[in-house]
């Protein structure tokens, strides 16, 4: 983007989430969207690596013959078949796709913070394998092998093809409503859905003293996610209102949709890959689980709920109650205002 000579200052009335008119994406002031800001400084305070986790009780208990069931051996790999798989499609998203057509400065600041915590996340999980002595390309490989992973990849990834076409530009009616669909797709659901189950599972390790590392790994995780999914939906509500004619009914409709196949796809996930179930949860809670949430993240963005489920696994709530929390909650009781931003998606 070439740089004008002028002395006349940023107008940040001009400064938009896509298509911002000034379109000086270098000057970070004056902040329009503080949001974004407010979540970059969240996601700084909440800083953690892996490696600071120990994995010492965990290789016990995976060397050890007795403490972990076949179902739950399976589970772990199946989780982190997946979990390995979801944090570089989301990496790939935001650097080659998103962040390209965002106009507004601070929002690109947090998108490179995110960017920087979907790698840690996959480090994490590769942490994990090389601990544990896992077989690499079993792991790695395993979302071209196994449906239920394939499936829920392809519908991310198919979605996201449009836009990173180097020829994709943001600017007419049909090409912002494809951006804010791959928006839609990517923090909605890849974020805010389809991470769940694989959650779920992990702190039911958690809840039976197994596997405690691996878990606590993945709290932190979902601590970031969470902060992503909210990131995610500020920046569509801010589209919405930027530009509400993007917003139509039929537009709204669409989203419902998509919305909902996520959730068939997550269900689904979770059906095939712990058929007999796993530390309790079954396959219709499972099902009641993803519906629960995904009624949240349709709330969020002033959508009807759809499936009016209640939540059958409250102690997911409690899953996220961490040593390295407070200082969170403190960043974010002073920094979100709205009612509701204190909970996270669970
Ligand atoms: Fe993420």
């Amino acid at each position: 983007m070439p740089i004008t000579k002028t002395n006349q200052k940023v107008d940040v009335n001009l400064r938009r989430i896509i298509n911002g008119a000034d379109a000086d994406v270098i000057q970070l002031y004056p902040i329009k969207h503080k949001f974004a800001w407010d979540a970059y400084l969240a996601g700084n305070a909440n800083h953690w690596l892996p490696t600071e986790m120990s994995m010492q009780k965990d290789v016990e208990q995976w060397k050890s013959k007795t403490v972990l069931s076949e179902d739950e051996r399976l589970a772990l790999k199946v989780v982190l078949g997946f979990f390995t798989t979801g944090d570089s499609i989301a990496a790939n998203n935001i650097i080659l796709a998103i962040y390209r057509h965002i106009t507004s400065p601070e929002c690109r600041m947090y998108l490179l913070r995110q960017g920087f915590e979907e790698a840690i996340h996959t480090h994490s999980y590769q942490y994990i394998v090389e601990s544990l002595g896992l077989d690499e390309g079993e792991i790695f490989n395993m979302y071209r092998e196994v449906d239920a992973i394939y499936d829920k990849d392809v519908f991310i990834v198919g979605f996201n093809e449009g836009i990173f076409n180097p020829q994709f530009e943001t600017g007419t009616f049909e090409t912002d409503q494809k951006f804010l669909e791959n928006l839609i797709v990517s923090y909605l659901i890849m974020e805010g859905i389809f991470f769940y189950s694989s959650f779920a599972v992990m702190f039911g390790f958690q809840r039976q003293n197994k596997m405690a590392g691996s878990a606590e790994q993945i709290q932190y995780i979902m601590r970031d996610e969470s902060q992503h999914l909210n990131f995610g939906i500020e920046m569509i509500n801010a589209i919405k209102q930027e530009q509400p004619e993007l917003w139509t009914p039929e537009f709204q409709r669409h989203t419902v949709e998509l919305i909902k196949k996520g959730v068939v796809l997550e269900y689904t996930f979770a059906q095939e890959v712990f058929p007999r179930g796993i530390f309790g949860m079954n396959a219709d809670g499972f099902r009641k689980y993803i519906e629960h949430i995904a009624d949240r993240r349709l709330a969020r963005i002033g959508l009807l709920q759809q499936y009016g489920s209640p939540n059958p696994f409250p102690w997911m709530s409690e899953a996220i109650d961490l040593s390295k929390e407070k200082n969170f909650f403190e960043t974010r009781v002073t920094e979100y205002q709205t009612g509701g931003a204190l909970n996270f998606d669970f």
